[in-house]
C-alpha cells in the first residue's frame, strides 16, 4: 500500500510514529520510577587470569527486575536511559553502588564499572568517581572503568583530560567491546589506557574462526606494543579458553567461568575457587 502513496498509508504510519515515540516516553517514565522504587541492581561477573586462573576483578553489570514485565536487558534501557538524560542519575548510582559492594570483597580483587559515551560529556565525571572512591573506602587501584571507542568520537579531548585524571589517582581504564568500534587506531598510541577488552563477537561468534583469529592476534600484538592488557569477552567453553590461551590473551571472562552472580554469591564463589585450589595443590603435590 505504501508505494501507492495513499493518504491512508500516511495517515497510518503517523500513528505508528505517534505510537513508537509514546511507548519511549513511557519507558522513560518508568525507568525514573524504577530507580526509585529500588527495582536497579547490580551483578557481577567474574574476569579471571588466564595463566594463574585466579579472580583479578569483577565487572558489575545493571539489572533492572520490573514489577511486572520482568528482567529487562540492560541493552534495552541503557539507551533510552542516554536519550533522555537519566543516565546521568543511573550511572552515580552504579559507581556508588558497585565501589561500596567492592570494599567488603577481599583487597586483591578490584570492579569494573561501565561507563556510557555521554557520562563522558558531564564535566564533573571525575569528582563523582572521586566521591564514589572515598565514600566507599575503595583503594582507587582497585576500580577499573570501561569506556568505548565511541567517547573518542563524542568528546576526544575530554575524554583524554578524563582518563589522565584517572591514570594520575591510580584508577584503569578499559576499551570495551574492542574491535567493533571505528577502528582508528592512532588515537590508541596517544591515550594512557591499560586495557583492551576484545568484544564478544570474536571470541564466541558467528564470524569464520581464521577470522577471529586474524582479529584477536592483531589485537593482542598491538596491545603488547603499547603495553597493554587484553581481555577476552565471552568464553564460554574450555575449547574457547584453550584458543584464546594460546592466542596469548591476558584475562578471559565468560559463561565458561561464571554467568554475572547476585552480589550475594560473590564470596562463596570465590571460596568455592580457593577450596578447588588447595585441593588441586593437595593433589599435586610428590607423595612423601
Ligand atoms: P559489556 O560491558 O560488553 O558486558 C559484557 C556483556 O556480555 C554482559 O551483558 C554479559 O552478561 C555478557 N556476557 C559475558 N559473558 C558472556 C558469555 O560467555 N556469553 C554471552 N552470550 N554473553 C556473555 P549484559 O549484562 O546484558 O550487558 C550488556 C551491555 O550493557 C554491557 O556490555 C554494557 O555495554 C551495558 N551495561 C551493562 N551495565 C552497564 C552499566 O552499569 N552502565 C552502562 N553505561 N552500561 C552498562
Ligand atoms: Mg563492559
Ligand atoms: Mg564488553
Ligand atoms: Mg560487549
Amino acid at each position: 500500500a505504501a508505494k501507492h502513496g495513499s493518504k491512508g498509508s500516511v495517515a497510518v504510519f503517523d500513528a505508528a510514529m505517534d505510537q513508537a515515540q509514546q511507548e519511549r516516553r513511557e519507558f522513560a517514565e518508568d525507568l525514573r520510577r524504577a530507580l526509585a522504587a529500588n527495582e536497579l541492581w547490580l551483578a557481577f561477573q567474574p574476569v579471571v587470569d588466564i595463566a594463574t586462573s585466579r579472580v583479578v576483578y569483577f565487572e558489575a553489570l545493571l539489572r533492572w527486575t520490573h514489577p511486572t514485565k520482568g528482567l529487562v536487558p540492560p541493552d534495552r534501557f541503557i539507551a533510552v536511559a542516554e536519550t533522555t538524560g537519566l543516565i546521568a542519575e543511573i550511572g552515580k548510582w552504579v559507581l556508588k553502588t558497585a565501589t561500596r559492594i567492592a570494599a567488603t570483597w577481599p583487597d586483591d580483587i578490584g570492579v569494573a564499572v561501565n561507563l556510557s559515551p555521554v557520562q563522558l560529556g558531564d564535566e564533573r565525571l571525575d569528582e563523582m568517581v572521586f566521591g564514589a572512591l572515598a565514600k566507599s573506602g575503595l583503594d582507587a587501584h582497585r576500580l577499573e572503568l570501561e569506556l568505548t571507542e565511541a567517547v573518542f568520537i563524542r568528546h576526544g579531548e575530554r575524554a583524554r583530560s578524563f582518563i589522565e585524571k584517572m591514570n594520575a589517582v591510580g584508577v584503569r581504564i578499559a576499551l570495551d567491546d574492542f574491535g567493533t568500534g571505528f577502528s582508528s587506531l592512532g588515537y590508541l598510541t596517544r591515550l594512557p589506557v591499560h586495557k583492551l577488552k576484545i568484544d564478544r563477537s570474536f571470541v564466541s561468534g558467528q564470524t569464520a574462526l581464521k577470522e577471529r583469529n586474524a582479529v584477536i592476534s592483531a589485537v593482542i600484538s598491538m596491545a603488547r606494543a603499547l603495553s597493554m592488557e587484553t581481555t577476552a569477552e565471552g568464553i564460554e567453553n574450555e575449547a574457547e579458553l584453550a584458543w584464546i590461551r594460546g592466542l596469548g590473551c591476558n584475562q578471559g571472562q565468560g559463561y565458561y567461568f561464571a554467568k554475572p552472580l547476585r552480589a550475594e554469591d560473590v564470596q562463596p564463589f570465590l571460596d568455592r575457587r580457593s577450596r578447588r585450589r588447595a585441593r588441586k595443590a593437595r593433589i599435586s603435590e610428590p607423595l612423601a
